[in-house]
Protein backbone atom coordinates (compact mmCIF):
# COMPACT_ATOMS: atom_id res chain seq x y z
CA UNK A 1 0.00 0.00 0.00
CA UNK A 2 1.70 3.36 -0.59
CA UNK A 3 0.34 7.18 0.33
CA UNK A 4 -0.31 9.57 -2.36
CA UNK A 5 -1.40 12.69 -1.18
CA UNK A 6 -4.05 12.23 1.51
CA UNK A 7 -5.36 9.34 -0.56
CA UNK A 8 -4.40 5.78 0.28
CA UNK A 9 -3.69 4.04 -3.14
CA UNK A 10 -3.35 0.07 -3.18
CA UNK A 11 -0.41 -1.31 -5.16
CA UNK A 12 -1.39 -4.09 -7.22
CA UNK A 13 1.28 -6.48 -8.10
CA UNK A 14 1.79 -8.43 -11.15
CA UNK A 15 2.22 -11.97 -10.76
CA UNK A 16 3.11 -14.98 -13.30
CA UNK A 17 2.41 -18.59 -12.95
CA UNK A 18 4.96 -21.31 -12.45
CA UNK A 19 5.77 -24.07 -15.06
CA UNK A 20 9.34 -25.91 -15.25
CA UNK A 21 11.33 -23.94 -12.52
CA UNK A 22 10.23 -19.81 -14.73
CA UNK A 23 7.39 -17.51 -13.97
CA UNK A 24 5.38 -17.47 -17.09
CA UNK A 25 2.30 -15.64 -18.50
CA UNK A 26 1.74 -18.67 -20.58
CA UNK A 27 0.27 -18.52 -24.06
CA UNK A 28 -2.82 -16.63 -22.53
CA UNK A 29 -3.29 -13.05 -23.06
CA UNK A 30 -6.02 -13.14 -20.50
CA UNK A 31 -5.62 -12.29 -16.86
CA UNK A 32 -7.89 -11.83 -13.86
CA UNK A 33 -7.54 -9.75 -10.41
CA UNK A 34 -7.21 -10.98 -7.33
CA UNK A 35 -8.81 -8.57 -4.24
CA UNK A 36 -8.93 -8.21 -0.79
CA UNK A 37 -12.04 -9.28 0.37
CA UNK A 38 -11.94 -7.01 3.30
CA UNK A 39 -12.10 -3.70 1.18
CA UNK A 40 -13.33 -5.58 -2.41
CA UNK A 41 -9.84 -3.87 -4.01
CA UNK A 42 -7.72 -5.16 -6.50
CA UNK A 43 -4.19 -6.35 -5.20
CA UNK A 44 -2.81 -8.46 -7.60
CA UNK A 45 -3.50 -9.36 -11.40
CA UNK A 46 -2.51 -12.70 -12.79
CA UNK A 47 -2.35 -15.01 -15.87
CA UNK A 48 -5.43 -17.10 -16.68
CA UNK A 49 -3.64 -20.36 -18.21
CA UNK A 50 -5.21 -21.71 -21.02
CA UNK A 51 -5.77 -24.98 -22.29
CA UNK A 52 -2.48 -24.92 -24.14
CA UNK A 53 -0.49 -23.93 -20.83
CA UNK A 54 -2.23 -26.98 -18.66
CA UNK A 55 -1.12 -29.56 -21.78
CA UNK A 56 2.78 -27.85 -21.68
CA UNK A 57 2.38 -28.03 -17.53
CA UNK A 58 1.37 -31.93 -17.90
CA UNK A 59 4.34 -32.44 -20.19
CA UNK A 60 6.66 -30.83 -17.90
CA UNK A 61 5.59 -32.53 -15.21
CA UNK A 62 6.08 -35.90 -16.72
CA UNK A 63 9.53 -35.49 -17.72
CA UNK A 64 10.49 -33.96 -14.31
CA UNK A 65 8.68 -37.49 -13.42
CA UNK A 66 10.84 -39.38 -15.51
CA UNK A 67 14.17 -37.70 -15.10
CA UNK A 68 16.89 -38.91 -13.01
CA UNK A 69 17.20 -36.01 -10.70
CA UNK A 70 14.03 -36.69 -9.44
CA UNK A 71 13.53 -40.23 -10.04
CA UNK A 72 16.41 -40.88 -8.73
CA UNK A 73 17.00 -38.93 -5.99
CA UNK A 74 17.44 -40.90 -2.73
CA UNK A 75 14.22 -39.93 -0.38
CA UNK A 76 16.31 -38.94 2.35
CA UNK A 77 17.17 -36.04 0.22
CA UNK A 78 13.94 -35.52 -1.17
CA UNK A 79 12.97 -35.32 2.95
CA UNK A 80 15.36 -32.98 3.27
CA UNK A 81 13.90 -30.46 -0.16
CA UNK A 82 10.63 -30.44 2.26
CA UNK A 83 12.43 -30.16 5.30
CA UNK A 84 13.88 -26.57 3.81
CA UNK A 85 10.61 -25.62 1.94
CA UNK A 86 8.93 -25.54 5.95
CA UNK A 87 12.42 -23.85 7.00
CA UNK A 88 11.76 -20.64 4.33
CA UNK A 89 8.19 -20.87 5.21
CA UNK A 90 8.96 -20.47 8.96
CA UNK A 91 11.33 -17.83 7.85
CA UNK A 92 8.62 -15.63 6.27
CA UNK A 93 6.08 -16.72 8.65
CA UNK A 94 4.66 -13.14 9.31
CA UNK A 95 4.79 -11.96 5.48
CA UNK A 96 3.14 -15.57 4.30
CA UNK A 97 0.40 -15.25 7.00
CA UNK A 98 -0.43 -11.58 6.25
CA UNK A 99 -0.60 -12.98 2.41
CA UNK A 100 -2.99 -15.00 2.91
CA UNK A 101 -5.62 -13.21 4.95
CA UNK A 102 -4.69 -9.91 2.45
CA UNK A 103 -6.15 -12.54 0.13
CA UNK A 104 -8.97 -14.96 1.63
CA UNK A 105 -10.37 -12.61 4.40
CA UNK A 106 -9.37 -14.40 7.56
CA UNK A 107 -8.01 -13.41 10.59
CA UNK A 108 -4.49 -12.77 10.85
CA UNK A 109 -4.11 -14.96 13.89
CA UNK A 110 -6.08 -18.08 11.74
CA UNK A 111 -3.64 -17.42 8.94
CA UNK A 112 -0.61 -18.00 11.12
CA UNK A 113 -2.63 -21.08 12.58
CA UNK A 114 -2.82 -22.26 8.73
CA UNK A 115 0.69 -21.33 8.74
CA UNK A 116 2.35 -22.84 11.26
CA UNK A 117 -0.18 -25.91 10.08
CA UNK A 118 0.87 -25.53 6.49
CA UNK A 119 5.11 -26.06 8.47
CA UNK A 120 4.15 -28.88 10.47
CA UNK A 121 3.17 -30.52 7.10
CA UNK A 122 5.96 -30.38 5.44
CA UNK A 123 8.58 -31.34 7.93
CA UNK A 124 6.01 -34.33 8.89
CA UNK A 125 6.10 -35.52 5.08
CA UNK A 126 9.77 -34.48 4.81
CA UNK A 127 10.47 -37.12 8.06
CA UNK A 128 8.03 -39.46 6.70
CA UNK A 129 10.10 -39.78 3.03
CA UNK A 130 11.90 -42.41 3.28
CA UNK A 131 9.75 -44.50 5.39
CA UNK A 132 7.83 -44.91 2.54
CA UNK A 133 8.32 -48.28 2.72
CA UNK A 134 6.77 -51.93 1.01
CA UNK A 135 6.47 -55.54 2.93
CA UNK A 136 7.89 -58.89 2.67
CA UNK A 137 5.02 -61.69 2.43
CA UNK A 138 5.78 -64.92 3.57
CA UNK A 139 4.41 -67.24 0.78
CA UNK A 140 6.90 -70.36 0.52
CA UNK A 141 10.58 -71.44 1.49
CA UNK A 142 11.28 -70.63 -2.65
CA UNK A 143 10.03 -67.62 -3.73
CA UNK A 144 10.78 -64.08 -1.80
CA UNK A 145 7.56 -62.11 -2.20
CA UNK A 146 7.60 -58.50 -1.46
CA UNK A 147 5.48 -55.12 -2.56
CA UNK A 148 7.45 -52.02 -3.46
CA UNK A 149 5.46 -48.83 -3.15
CA UNK A 150 6.12 -46.54 -5.71
CA UNK A 151 5.00 -42.87 -6.69
CA UNK A 152 1.88 -43.02 -9.07
CA UNK A 153 3.88 -40.08 -11.55
CA UNK A 154 1.87 -36.95 -12.13
CA UNK A 155 -0.47 -35.58 -9.82
CA UNK A 156 -3.41 -33.24 -10.31
CA UNK A 157 -4.37 -31.73 -7.24
CA UNK A 158 -7.45 -28.56 -7.27
CA UNK A 159 -7.26 -26.23 -4.24
CA UNK A 160 -10.14 -24.52 -2.96
CA UNK A 161 -10.38 -20.95 -1.61
CA UNK A 162 -11.27 -21.34 2.21
CA UNK A 163 -7.83 -22.69 3.34
CA UNK A 164 -5.61 -21.77 0.12
CA UNK A 165 -2.07 -22.43 2.35
CA UNK A 166 -2.87 -25.73 4.42
CA UNK A 167 -4.92 -27.09 1.85
CA UNK A 168 -2.33 -26.89 -0.50
CA UNK A 169 0.03 -28.04 1.18
CA UNK A 170 -1.85 -31.11 2.65
CA UNK A 171 -1.72 -33.08 -0.50
CA UNK A 172 1.23 -31.70 -2.06
CA UNK A 173 3.62 -32.80 0.35
CA UNK A 174 2.89 -36.19 0.28
CA UNK A 175 2.59 -36.14 -3.08
CA UNK A 176 6.63 -34.86 -3.43
CA UNK A 177 6.87 -37.11 -0.29
CA UNK A 178 6.33 -39.94 -2.83
CA UNK A 179 8.42 -38.69 -5.86
CA UNK A 180 5.62 -37.75 -8.13
CA UNK A 181 5.53 -34.53 -9.79
CA UNK A 182 2.90 -31.81 -9.38
CA UNK A 183 0.31 -29.71 -11.46
CA UNK A 184 -1.29 -27.48 -8.75
CA UNK A 185 -4.58 -25.47 -9.54
CA UNK A 186 -5.34 -22.79 -6.96
CA UNK A 187 -8.96 -21.33 -6.71
CA UNK A 188 -8.79 -18.13 -8.89
CA UNK A 189 -9.81 -16.45 -5.54
CA UNK A 190 -6.73 -17.00 -3.69
CA UNK A 191 -3.76 -18.15 -5.23
CA UNK A 192 -1.14 -16.10 -3.69
CA UNK A 193 0.38 -18.15 -0.95
CA UNK A 194 0.79 -21.40 -3.25
CA UNK A 195 2.60 -19.09 -5.70
CA UNK A 196 4.87 -18.26 -2.78
CA UNK A 197 5.32 -21.98 -1.67
CA UNK A 198 6.65 -22.52 -5.68
CA UNK A 199 9.23 -19.60 -4.80
CA UNK A 200 10.50 -21.92 -1.63
CA UNK A 201 10.66 -24.96 -3.30
CA UNK A 202 12.32 -23.68 -6.04
CA UNK A 203 15.14 -21.88 -3.29
CA UNK A 204 15.25 -25.12 -1.52
CA UNK A 205 16.74 -27.28 -4.65
CA UNK A 206 13.17 -29.02 -5.61
CA UNK A 207 13.94 -30.08 -9.52
CA UNK A 208 12.23 -28.00 -12.52
CA UNK A 209 9.22 -29.26 -13.42
CA UNK A 210 8.89 -31.16 -10.52
CA UNK A 211 6.03 -29.14 -8.82
CA UNK A 212 4.38 -26.44 -11.23
CA UNK A 213 1.65 -24.42 -10.11
CA UNK A 214 -1.22 -23.28 -12.70
CA UNK A 215 -3.52 -20.34 -12.24
CA UNK A 216 -6.80 -19.98 -14.03
CA UNK A 217 -10.66 -21.06 -14.41
CA UNK A 218 -12.06 -24.47 -12.79
CA UNK A 219 -13.82 -23.94 -15.86
CA UNK A 220 -10.85 -23.91 -18.23
CA UNK A 221 -7.40 -25.19 -16.41
CA UNK A 222 -9.37 -27.29 -13.77
CA UNK A 223 -11.45 -29.71 -16.43
CA UNK A 224 -8.43 -29.29 -18.63
CA UNK A 225 -6.07 -30.60 -16.12
CA UNK A 226 -8.15 -33.43 -14.50
CA UNK A 227 -9.75 -34.39 -18.00
CA UNK A 228 -5.80 -35.25 -18.77
CA UNK A 229 -4.99 -38.43 -20.49
CA UNK A 230 -1.08 -38.12 -18.84
CA UNK A 231 -2.64 -37.64 -14.63
CA UNK A 232 -1.66 -40.66 -12.76
CA UNK A 233 -3.74 -39.37 -9.44
CA UNK A 234 -6.34 -36.34 -8.49
CA UNK A 235 -6.99 -34.65 -5.51
CA UNK A 236 -9.44 -32.58 -5.14
CA UNK A 237 -10.94 -30.15 -2.26
CA UNK A 238 -14.14 -28.10 -2.99
CA UNK A 239 -17.44 -28.79 -3.36
CA UNK A 240 -19.92 -32.12 -3.96
CA UNK A 241 -20.94 -31.16 -7.20
CA UNK A 242 -18.01 -30.56 -8.51
CA UNK A 243 -16.18 -33.29 -6.94
CA UNK A 244 -18.65 -35.73 -8.53
CA UNK A 245 -18.15 -34.50 -12.02
CA UNK A 246 -14.18 -35.24 -11.47
CA UNK A 247 -15.28 -38.15 -10.52
CA UNK A 248 -16.80 -38.92 -13.85
CA UNK A 249 -14.13 -37.59 -16.02
CA UNK A 250 -11.67 -39.54 -14.07
CA UNK A 251 -13.93 -42.47 -14.71
CA UNK A 252 -12.90 -42.02 -18.48
CA UNK A 253 -9.59 -42.57 -17.81
CA UNK A 254 -9.77 -45.21 -14.86
CA UNK A 255 -7.56 -42.16 -12.90
CA UNK A 256 -7.47 -42.91 -9.05
CA UNK A 257 -9.02 -39.99 -7.05
CA UNK A 258 -9.03 -38.31 -3.79
CA UNK A 259 -12.41 -36.09 -2.92
CA UNK A 260 -12.14 -34.09 0.18
CA UNK A 261 -15.88 -32.50 -0.27
CA UNK A 262 -18.68 -30.55 2.09
CA UNK A 263 -19.67 -30.94 5.29
CA UNK A 264 -23.08 -30.42 7.10
CA UNK A 265 -21.54 -31.08 10.69
CA UNK A 266 -23.39 -32.09 13.62
CA UNK A 267 -21.86 -30.76 16.95
CA UNK A 268 -23.86 -32.68 19.59
CA UNK A 269 -23.89 -31.36 23.31
CA UNK A 270 -25.33 -33.49 25.81
CA UNK A 271 -26.22 -32.29 29.60
CA UNK A 272 -23.19 -33.31 31.52
CA UNK A 273 -20.29 -31.93 28.95
CA UNK A 274 -18.39 -28.72 30.26
CA UNK A 275 -20.58 -26.27 29.12
CA UNK A 276 -18.83 -23.39 29.55
CA UNK A 277 -16.18 -24.29 27.18
CA UNK A 278 -19.21 -26.37 24.55
CA UNK A 279 -20.53 -22.60 24.43
CA UNK A 280 -16.97 -21.14 23.41
CA UNK A 281 -16.66 -24.16 20.84
CA UNK A 282 -20.14 -23.68 19.28
CA UNK A 283 -19.24 -20.15 18.70
CA UNK A 284 -15.74 -21.57 17.54
CA UNK A 285 -16.96 -24.27 15.34
CA UNK A 286 -18.53 -22.51 13.52
CA UNK A 287 -17.37 -18.78 12.97
CA UNK A 288 -13.88 -19.39 12.30
CA UNK A 289 -13.36 -18.52 8.32
CA UNK A 290 -16.42 -17.05 8.54
CA UNK A 291 -17.79 -20.53 8.56
CA UNK A 292 -15.94 -21.50 5.09
CA UNK A 293 -15.42 -24.42 6.35
CA UNK A 294 -16.14 -28.19 5.05
CA UNK A 295 -15.34 -29.18 8.59
CA UNK A 296 -17.60 -26.54 10.17
CA UNK A 297 -20.13 -27.03 13.22
CA UNK A 298 -22.81 -26.46 11.17
CA UNK A 299 -25.76 -28.28 13.09
CA UNK A 300 -25.95 -27.79 17.05
CA UNK A 301 -27.69 -30.20 18.34
CA UNK A 302 -28.55 -29.09 21.88
CA UNK A 303 -30.10 -31.18 24.92
CA UNK A 304 -33.55 -30.46 26.52
CA UNK A 305 -32.53 -29.97 29.46
CA UNK A 306 -29.61 -27.53 28.49
CA UNK A 307 -31.62 -25.81 25.42
CA UNK A 308 -32.39 -22.52 26.70
CA UNK A 309 -29.64 -21.43 29.03
CA UNK A 310 -27.12 -22.54 26.32
CA UNK A 311 -28.70 -20.93 23.46
CA UNK A 312 -29.02 -17.89 25.84
CA UNK A 313 -25.31 -17.92 26.32
CA UNK A 314 -24.57 -18.48 22.85
CA UNK A 315 -26.33 -15.72 21.21
CA UNK A 316 -24.41 -13.33 23.83
CA UNK A 317 -21.33 -14.38 23.32
CA UNK A 318 -22.04 -14.13 19.30
CA UNK A 319 -22.86 -10.82 19.34
CA UNK A 320 -19.76 -9.85 20.82
CA UNK A 321 -17.73 -11.56 18.16
CA UNK A 322 -15.61 -8.53 17.04
CA UNK A 323 -16.15 -8.27 13.00
CA UNK A 324 -13.62 -6.71 10.99
CA UNK A 325 -10.66 -6.93 8.52
CA UNK A 326 -8.13 -9.63 8.78
CA UNK A 327 -4.98 -8.05 9.41
CA UNK A 328 -6.52 -6.38 12.61
CA UNK A 329 -5.09 -8.21 15.40
CA UNK A 330 -8.63 -7.45 16.91
CA UNK A 331 -10.72 -9.15 14.59
CA UNK A 332 -12.54 -12.58 15.44
CA UNK A 333 -14.81 -12.72 12.25
CA UNK A 334 -13.22 -11.62 8.73
CA UNK A 335 -15.01 -10.69 5.60
CA UNK A 336 -16.64 -13.90 3.12
CA UNK A 337 -13.87 -14.59 0.82
CA UNK A 338 -16.28 -13.05 -2.37
CA UNK A 339 -19.56 -10.88 -2.89
CA UNK A 340 -20.75 -13.66 -4.81
CA UNK A 341 -19.91 -15.87 -1.47
CA UNK A 342 -21.78 -13.83 0.72
CA UNK A 343 -24.78 -13.39 -1.55
CA UNK A 344 -24.85 -17.26 -1.55
CA UNK A 345 -25.05 -16.82 2.05
CA UNK A 346 -27.58 -14.56 1.81
CA UNK A 347 -29.78 -16.51 -0.16
CA UNK A 348 -29.75 -19.24 2.82
CA UNK A 349 -30.75 -16.86 5.60
CA UNK A 350 -33.64 -15.98 2.93
CA UNK A 351 -34.76 -19.44 2.72
CA UNK A 352 -34.29 -20.33 6.56
CA UNK A 353 -36.70 -17.34 7.66
CA UNK A 354 -39.03 -18.40 4.50
CA UNK A 355 -38.85 -22.03 5.46
CA UNK A 356 -40.15 -21.27 9.28
CA UNK A 357 -37.05 -21.28 11.01
CA UNK A 358 -36.24 -18.34 14.19
CA UNK A 359 -33.92 -16.09 13.00
CA UNK A 360 -32.25 -15.50 16.90
CA UNK A 361 -29.32 -13.01 15.74
CA UNK A 362 -27.16 -11.98 12.77
CA UNK A 363 -29.28 -12.44 9.48
CA UNK A 364 -27.36 -9.48 7.71
CA UNK A 365 -23.88 -7.34 6.69
CA UNK A 366 -22.89 -5.42 9.11
CA UNK A 367 -23.71 -1.40 8.37
CA UNK A 368 -20.50 -0.21 10.00
CA UNK A 369 -19.20 2.27 7.55
CA UNK A 370 -16.16 1.20 7.68
CA UNK A 371 -17.23 -2.41 6.98
CA UNK A 372 -19.51 -1.80 3.79
CA UNK A 373 -17.05 -2.24 0.99
CA UNK A 374 -15.58 -5.55 2.18
CA UNK A 375 -17.62 -8.70 1.92
CA UNK A 376 -18.92 -8.88 5.84
CA UNK A 377 -21.51 -10.79 7.22
CA UNK A 378 -22.76 -10.83 10.77
CA UNK A 379 -22.47 -13.97 12.60
CA UNK A 380 -26.05 -15.58 12.37
CA UNK A 381 -28.24 -18.31 14.32
CA UNK A 382 -31.18 -20.16 13.40
CA UNK A 383 -33.13 -21.93 15.67
CA UNK A 384 -36.37 -24.30 15.09
CA UNK A 385 -34.57 -25.75 12.39
CA UNK A 386 -35.74 -28.96 10.41
CA UNK A 387 -33.47 -31.47 8.11
CA UNK A 388 -35.49 -30.53 5.70
CA UNK A 389 -34.99 -27.23 5.49
CA UNK A 390 -32.46 -25.90 3.20
CA UNK A 391 -30.62 -24.26 5.95
CA UNK A 392 -30.86 -27.72 7.68
CA UNK A 393 -29.46 -30.03 5.15
CA UNK A 394 -27.85 -28.40 2.49
CA UNK A 395 -24.02 -26.68 3.07
CA UNK A 396 -24.09 -22.91 3.62
CA UNK A 397 -20.49 -22.02 3.72
CA UNK A 398 -21.21 -19.44 5.79
CA UNK A 399 -21.40 -17.58 9.32
CA UNK A 400 -24.73 -19.59 9.76
CA UNK A 401 -25.56 -22.08 12.32
CA UNK A 402 -28.61 -23.93 12.19
CA UNK A 403 -29.81 -25.14 16.16
CA UNK A 404 -31.64 -28.31 16.67
CA UNK A 405 -32.92 -29.98 19.99
CA UNK A 406 -33.19 -33.66 21.01
CA UNK A 407 -34.50 -35.12 24.00
CA UNK A 408 -32.83 -38.95 23.63
CA UNK A 409 -29.00 -39.62 22.64
CA UNK A 410 -31.08 -41.50 20.14
CA UNK A 411 -32.85 -39.25 18.87
CA UNK A 412 -29.19 -36.90 18.69
CA UNK A 413 -28.02 -39.69 16.22
CA UNK A 414 -30.75 -39.95 14.24
CA UNK A 415 -30.61 -36.26 14.06
CA UNK A 416 -26.84 -36.04 13.06
CA UNK A 417 -27.04 -38.76 10.55
CA UNK A 418 -29.81 -37.03 8.96
CA UNK A 419 -27.34 -35.93 6.37
CA UNK A 420 -26.16 -36.67 2.83
CA UNK A 421 -22.61 -35.39 4.22
CA UNK A 422 -20.42 -37.52 6.80
CA UNK A 423 -17.28 -35.33 7.88
CA UNK A 424 -17.08 -34.43 11.03
CA UNK A 425 -18.66 -34.54 14.17
CA UNK A 426 -17.79 -33.12 17.85
CA UNK A 427 -19.92 -34.71 20.76
CA UNK A 428 -19.47 -33.05 24.03
CA UNK A 429 -20.07 -35.38 27.46
CA UNK A 430 -18.18 -36.27 30.42
CA UNK A 431 -19.65 -39.54 30.43
CA UNK A 432 -16.56 -41.91 28.25
CA UNK A 433 -18.73 -44.89 27.73
CA UNK A 434 -21.68 -42.36 25.81
CA UNK A 435 -18.86 -40.51 24.00
CA UNK A 436 -17.82 -44.55 22.98
CA UNK A 437 -21.32 -45.25 21.69
CA UNK A 438 -22.02 -41.98 19.60
CA UNK A 439 -18.82 -42.19 18.37
CA UNK A 440 -19.51 -45.52 16.96
CA UNK A 441 -22.89 -44.95 15.53
CA UNK A 442 -22.02 -41.48 14.17
CA UNK A 443 -21.37 -41.49 10.36
CA UNK A 444 -18.85 -39.35 9.93
CA UNK A 445 -14.98 -40.03 9.35
CA UNK A 446 -13.58 -37.85 11.79
CA UNK A 447 -14.71 -37.40 15.79
CA UNK A 448 -14.14 -34.62 18.09
CA UNK A 449 -15.02 -35.10 21.49
CA UNK A 450 -14.92 -32.26 23.96
CA UNK A 451 -13.36 -30.50 21.09
CA UNK A 452 -14.09 -29.41 17.80
CA UNK A 453 -11.89 -28.15 14.33
CA UNK A 454 -8.88 -30.43 15.91
CA UNK A 455 -6.49 -31.99 12.79
CA UNK A 456 -2.61 -32.67 12.99
CA UNK A 457 -0.96 -33.65 9.95
CA UNK A 458 -0.83 -36.87 10.84
CA UNK A 459 -4.45 -37.36 11.37
CA UNK A 460 -6.44 -39.08 8.98
CA UNK A 461 -9.37 -36.38 7.48
CA UNK A 462 -11.59 -37.65 5.09
CA UNK A 463 -15.20 -38.25 5.02
CA UNK A 464 -18.28 -41.02 4.84
CA UNK A 465 -21.19 -40.54 2.28
CA UNK A 466 -20.80 -37.69 -0.29
CA UNK A 467 -18.10 -35.95 2.19
CA UNK A 468 -15.40 -38.00 0.29
CA UNK A 469 -13.37 -40.59 -0.70
CA UNK A 470 -9.80 -41.57 0.60
CA UNK A 471 -8.27 -40.02 3.61
CA UNK A 472 -5.72 -36.56 3.56
CA UNK A 473 -3.10 -36.68 6.03
CA UNK A 474 -1.90 -39.12 8.20
CA UNK A 475 0.04 -41.81 6.90
CA UNK A 476 -2.31 -43.84 5.46
CA UNK A 477 -2.20 -40.47 3.23
CA UNK A 478 0.48 -41.93 1.40
CA UNK A 479 -1.42 -45.04 -0.21
CA UNK A 480 -3.18 -41.88 -2.25
CA UNK A 481 0.17 -40.99 -3.52
CA UNK A 482 1.60 -44.60 -4.28
CA UNK A 483 0.59 -47.45 -6.07
CA UNK A 484 2.00 -51.11 -5.28
CA UNK A 485 3.89 -53.63 -7.44
CA UNK A 486 3.71 -56.75 -5.90
CA UNK A 487 6.81 -58.94 -6.62
CA UNK A 488 7.90 -62.50 -6.56
CA UNK A 489 11.30 -63.89 -7.04
CA UNK A 490 11.58 -67.55 -7.38
CA UNK A 491 15.00 -68.10 -5.21
CA UNK A 492 15.40 -72.10 -6.41
P1 LIG B 1 -15.76 -25.52 -6.36
O1 LIG B 1 -15.83 -26.89 -5.85
O2 LIG B 1 -16.39 -25.29 -7.70
O3 LIG B 1 -14.24 -25.02 -6.46
C1 LIG B 1 -13.15 -25.61 -5.78
C2 LIG B 1 -11.94 -25.66 -6.71
O4 LIG B 1 -12.25 -26.42 -7.86
C3 LIG B 1 -11.47 -24.31 -7.24
O5 LIG B 1 -10.05 -24.35 -7.42
C4 LIG B 1 -12.14 -24.23 -8.59
O6 LIG B 1 -11.51 -23.32 -9.47
C5 LIG B 1 -11.99 -25.67 -9.05
N1 LIG B 1 -12.94 -26.13 -10.07
C6 LIG B 1 -14.21 -25.70 -10.29
N2 LIG B 1 -14.77 -26.42 -11.28
C7 LIG B 1 -13.85 -27.31 -11.70
C8 LIG B 1 -13.83 -28.35 -12.69
N3 LIG B 1 -14.89 -28.60 -13.44
N4 LIG B 1 -12.72 -29.08 -12.85
C9 LIG B 1 -11.63 -28.86 -12.07
N5 LIG B 1 -11.58 -27.89 -11.13
C10 LIG B 1 -12.67 -27.14 -10.93
O7 LIG B 1 -16.39 -24.58 -5.26
P2 LIG B 1 -16.85 -23.04 -5.38
O8 LIG B 1 -15.66 -22.18 -5.29
O9 LIG B 1 -17.75 -22.84 -6.55
O10 LIG B 1 -17.70 -22.89 -4.02
C11 LIG B 1 -19.05 -23.30 -3.99
C12 LIG B 1 -19.33 -24.11 -2.75
O11 LIG B 1 -18.48 -25.26 -2.70
C13 LIG B 1 -19.08 -23.43 -1.42
O12 LIG B 1 -20.12 -22.60 -1.04
C14 LIG B 1 -18.94 -24.61 -0.51
O13 LIG B 1 -20.20 -25.11 -0.15
C15 LIG B 1 -18.23 -25.64 -1.37
N6 LIG B 1 -16.77 -25.66 -1.11
C16 LIG B 1 -16.30 -26.61 -0.25
C17 LIG B 1 -14.97 -26.63 0.07
C18 LIG B 1 -14.43 -27.64 1.03
O14 LIG B 1 -13.44 -27.38 1.70
N7 LIG B 1 -14.99 -28.83 1.07
C19 LIG B 1 -14.03 -25.63 -0.46
C20 LIG B 1 -14.60 -24.71 -1.40
C21 LIG B 1 -15.95 -24.73 -1.68
P3 LIG B 1 -11.95 -21.77 -9.55
O15 LIG B 1 -12.50 -21.41 -8.21
O16 LIG B 1 -10.68 -21.08 -9.86
O17 LIG B 1 -12.94 -21.67 -10.65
Amino acid sequence: MSRQGAQVTVQVQAYNFFVNGKWTAGTSSETFDVRNPATGETIGRIPRAGKEDVYEAVEVARKAFEAPAWHEMEPTKRGKILMQIASLMRQNFDEVAKLETLNQGKPIRESKADVAWAIRAFEYWGGAADKIQGETIPVTPSRLTYTLREPLGVTAHIIPWNYPLALATRSLAPALAAGNSIIAKPAELTPLTLLRVAEYAQKSGLPDGVLNIITGSGAVAGRTLVSHSDIDGITFTGSTETGKQIMETAAKSVTPVLLELGGKNPNIILPDADLQRAVQMAKYAIFTNAGQMCWAGSRLLLHDEIYDRFLAELKKQTELIKIGPGVDERTELGPMVSEDQRERVLGYIKSGTEDGARLLTGGQAPDEPALTKGYFMKPTIFTDVKTTMKIGCEEIFGPVLAVFRFSSVDEAVSLANETQFGLYAGVWTNNLKLAQQLIRQIQAGVVAVNDYLVAYPQTPFGGYKDSGIGYESGLQAIGHYTRIKSVTVNIT
